[in-house]
């Protein structure tokens, strides 16, 4: 059976979309208000549960993905909202904490009627995922080859590397989105089946400034060197980089679509990456699926919102 363990965070989006963005101590009249859960834990784990359940029609051969989603949330009512939700979606959350002391992961952000926006975090409970909860988490997972482990970097640095050295050592394969943007141990990266980066990320990984293929090849030559297998750099509406050590790479397409949000782009993509890779998938046909699945997402609003369902992805033209 497939199988993909998201850890990482949990947050509600508070968004306030304004005129203007307030300068330092000014106070600006808002227009609407909207609430959505959020995080890129949560967003990737959700991605995953509703692109690893097969629609209509599938391939009867292709078993259902099962994921499980490690976070910490508070003891409020995001965090309730948060627990309902990720069981609505079919999340298998029996490693999901409910801290007594820390308020559930909140962003605040603003935008203006150009789309700018300014964004605050609090973490709250996620910078409490700590290592042992990740270890109790793992421990209870059997079959390592079926299993596809996918992190971010919204959670605290030194747990993500536990998870990442944990997983490596029992034989699962570890993806890992280096969002947001910040530097890491490369004995850590050693450890990892592939990092998806965008270009931002990869700039800050390298030194090398990501602005087309040929640059995205060299990126993933820096990062093969640190001893990554394999790197998946996104590039938006280009598509995404793809590469592995002994190869020379190749640029993935995005399906041309009219871009309405790219809000959770890359959730939507990781999402759907570790789906297709637990599925037996090719690291390449695995981009080309993550590609089509992020291609709906920036089709629609919002963040959960907007990531599609695996018939929808398996309704486009190959
Ligand atoms: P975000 O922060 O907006 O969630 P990101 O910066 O992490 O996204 P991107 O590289 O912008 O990641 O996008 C991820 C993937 O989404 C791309 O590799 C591509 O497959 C898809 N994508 C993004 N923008 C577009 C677009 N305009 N048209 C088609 N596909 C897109």
């Amino acid at each position: 059976m497939p199988f993909v363990c998201v850890i990482g965070s949990s947050n509600t989006d508070m968004v306030i979309k304004a005129d203007k963005l307030p300068a330092p101590g000014e106070t600006v009249i808002g227009g609407s208000f909207l609430m959505n859960p959020g995080g890129k834990g949560a967003n990737q784990a959700v991605a995953a549960a509703r692109l690893g359940l097969p629609g209509p029609g599938a391939d009867p051969l292709v078993a259902p993905t099962s994921v499980l989603f490690v976070a910490n949330v508070g003891n409020d009512v995001f965090g309730r909202q948060a627990l309902q939700q990720f069981e609505r979606e079919g999340i298998q959350g029996d490693f999901i904490t409910t801290d007594a002391d820390e308020p559930s992961g909140v962003a605040l952000i603003g935008v203006d009627s150009r789309g700018e926006n300014c964004i605050m975090v609090a973490s709250g409970a996620n910078a409490r995922l700590g290592e042992q909860q990740v270890a109790v988490a793992l421990a209870s997972l059997t079959n390592p080859e079926e299993i596809v482990v996918l992190l971010q970097l919204e959670t605290p640095i030194p747990t993500v590397a536990y998870a990442i050295r944990q997983s490596h050592q029992r034989g699962m394969r570890v993806v890992l989105n280096p969002a947001p943007a910040q530097p890491l141990d490369p004995a850590v990266l050693a450890c990892l089946y592939a990092i998806t980066p965008n270009e931002t990320e990869a700039e800050l990984l390298t030194g090398i400034r990501v602005v087309d293929e040929e640059s995205a090849r060299q990126a993933a030559q820096t990062l093969h060197q640190a001893g990554v297998p394999n790197v998946v750099i996104t590039l938006g509406a280009r598509g995404a980089f793809v590469s592995n050590a002994s190869e020379a790479g190749t640029l993935v397409a995005a399906p041309p679509v009219t871009a309405v949000d790219t809000t959770a782009a890359g959730d939507c993509f990781n999402g759907a990456l570790a789906v297709a890779l637990a599925e037996g998938c090719s690291l390449t046909d695995a981009v080309a699926f993550a590609c089509k699945a992020a291609s709906i997402s920036v089709t629609r609003m919002g963040a959960q919102a907007s990531l599609p369902y695996r018939h929808e992805v398996d309704s486009l033209p190959l």
